[in-house]
């Protein structure tokens, strides 16, 4: 008996990779999501709380502030150890100026920005 197993697969298309595209073809250009990141207000942070406008729920309120301990203030604390002022080696991390402020809403606590000092 014939085996007719072989399948009758019709012949896959190639497109010719040399064929130059006819004169005056443009590709077309793929669509560029323009997502624009809009900021309400460009709100410079300072290290204590403000008065801003909550880009995400809307609300008129008063930024939740949070230092954070930084680079520089482990640096800062670092230099301390080295010149053996061991007693004052905490010290930067209770200093504002020493720290970041974090600024989040205390409504929906979305973070607004950063004061950076
Ligand atoms: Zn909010």
């Amino acid at each position: 008996m014939e085996k007719m197993e072989k399948p009758l697969n019709p012949p896959e298309y190639t497109p010719h990779p040399q064929h130059p595209p006819p004169l005056g073809f443009v590709p077309p250009q793929p669509h560029v999501q323009t997502t624009t990141v809009v900021m309400e207000q460009a709100v410079h942070f300072g290290p204590k709380c403000q008065n801003v406008t909550c880009p995400q729920c809307r609300h008129q309120i008063l930024t939740r502030t949070e230092s954070k301990s930084t680079t520089r203030t482990h640096l800062y604390a670092l230099l301390l150890c080295l010149f053996g002022c061991w007693p004052c080696v905490c010290i930067p991390y209770c200093v504002d100026s020493c720290m970041n402020t974090d600024h989040y809403c205390p409504n929906c606590n979305a973070f607004l920005g950063t004061y950076q000092s």
